[in-house]
């Protein structure tokens, strides 16, 4: 019998979770249920995914660069990468400002309702405000500086220096290059091994995939607690809704003209991926299985995935810079204050910046909000009720421009692979070895 394939399997824990949360979130000890006994799951899977994450950039982008075995196609495809990840987060600003102004949601909005968000999710936003400030208070070219590590262990021992670690390894895959063939080939070999052990851990973690995103939205669920916001702020949230929808047709369209892939082709092989971003809010946590995905089933050679990928996860953010670019201009809406065009202009840079400052984690995209929000010269009292407000949306936002952060690694992903002559035919060979018959 055939079995079920991977995202059906995934669409199917996603759907049972939601279900199960919703049922059981009516009664106390539901809620505690969940929360003791289901959500512990989720955090699990997160965790082993945070887990393999830096072992994999490490295996795989040294793998990758000793394959090139020649140091000039690498700086080609660095440079077309960063290019085209730029150039598709201004596509994704320009769109979201388009209709933030068109829908105008900071209309639609009573004063009332302001109030009323203010007074319950003001303590929330300080929290983000106080982040975003410990951000801040560091030159201009410090997240420069900030990328090269001075310890490669301490770099490596947090998630976040993901950057610092990418420098390390392209530093020393570049030396092994350089090095004489019968001298770097016990280290490649090595490299090689281990790379093949760690996408067979990641295929066995797999195997938790459906079962964690049951709990992940059954506990998020049981741990909402005010649902009437969302209708207050519908209009908002229809706007980056709208957005990001566009943004798919966005990419699907590069695949289409560009790659000459079809929508359904690229749709089917990330959509685990993007169930998975969707589900865990973290493009970080998701980096192995997209790396996975657009590798064994969008036919992207490891070359080329294992440094587009892991770049993209830590600097390509199209979801957050849309949400980003249609917050800022929803608060200012909202409280009444007054943005010239010049000044909306000049989110697309700043937005563009703030997107590769968030953190790969969610709620990152709303601490760096407060940067562009401040470089529209935004009063502070304006800014913190402004926080507040959109505050209570944040999370299913995040979830869905998260899986637009995930697809747009992708689609970049495919652009630079037919572009240095990398796609092929795809050869999954890996989880379908356990979810399809
Ligand atoms: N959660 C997003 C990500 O990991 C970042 C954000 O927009 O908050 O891609």
């Amino acid at each position: 019998m055939k079995k079920l394939a991977l995202h059906w399997k995934i669409l199917i824990g996603m759907l049972l979770g939601v279900i199960a949360g919703l049922a059981l979130s009516q009664f106390d000890s539901g809620k505690t249920f969940i929360i003791d006994w289901v959500k512990p799951v989720g955090t699990i899977f997160i965790k082993l995914l945070k887990l393999i994450a830096i072992p994999l950039i490490i295996a795989s982008l040294i793998k990758g660069i000793s394959d090139l075995k020649d140091i000039a196609k690498f700086s080609r495809m660095g440079l077309r990468t960063i290019i085209i990840y730029i150039m598709t987060t201004i596509i994704a600003i320009t769109i979201g400002l388009t209709l933030v102004n068109i829908v105008q949601p900071g209309n639609s909005i009573s004063e009332e309702t302001v109030q009323q968000l203010n007074e319950a999710y003001n303590t929330s936003a300080t929290k983000r405000f106080d982040s975003a400030q410990d951000q801040k208070a560091k030159g201009p070219l410090q997240f420069v500086v900030d990328m090269v590590p001075d310890n490669i262990f301490s770099a490596s021992s947090n998630n976040r220096n993901m950057l610092q670690v990418i420098f390390f390894v392209i530093l020393f895959g570049i030396s092994l290059l350089l090095v004489e063939e019968k001298k770097s080939k016990p280290l490649k070999d090595f490299f090689d091994s281990l790379n093949d052990v760690i996408m067979k851990m990641i295929d066995l973690i797999m195997l938790m995939a459906p079962y964690a995103v049951f709990a992940l939205l059954a506990s998020l669920i049981a741990e909402t607690t005010n649902p009437d916001v969302f209708a207050a702020l519908a209009m908002y949230s229809l706007t980056v809704i709208a957005g990001l929808l566009c943004m798919i047709g966005v990419y699907l369209l590069i695949v289409t003209i560009y790659v000459g892939k079809s929508p359904s082709f690229f749709l089917k092989g990330i959509s685990p991926a993007q169930l998975l971003a969707f589900s865990t809010s973290s493009s970080a946590a998701t980096l192995p299985v997209t790396m996975e995905r657009v590798e064994e089933h969008l036919g992207v050679d490891k070359e080329v995935t294992s440094f587009v990928c892991p770049v993209g996860a830590t600097i390509n953010m199209d979801g957050t810079s849309l949400y980003q670019a249609v917050a800022a201009v929803f608060i200012c809406q909202a409280m009444n204050f007054e943005l010239s065009l010049t000044a909306q202009l000049s989110i697309v840079l700043t937005a563009t910046l703030a997107s590769i400052g968030s953190a790969a984690v969610p709620g990152a995209g709303m601490v760096m909000l407060v940067a562009i929000l401040e470089a529209l010269n935004v009063p502070k009292e304006v800014l913190m009720v402004g926080l507040a407000l959109i505050f209570a949306v944040d999370r299913p936002l995040d979830m869905l421009r998260t899986t637009i952060n995930v697809s747009g690694d992708a689609a970049v992903s495919m652009v630079v692979g037919k572009s240095v002559g990398k796609l092929r035919d795809p050869k999954p060979k890996h989880w379908d070895d356990h979810y399809e018959g």
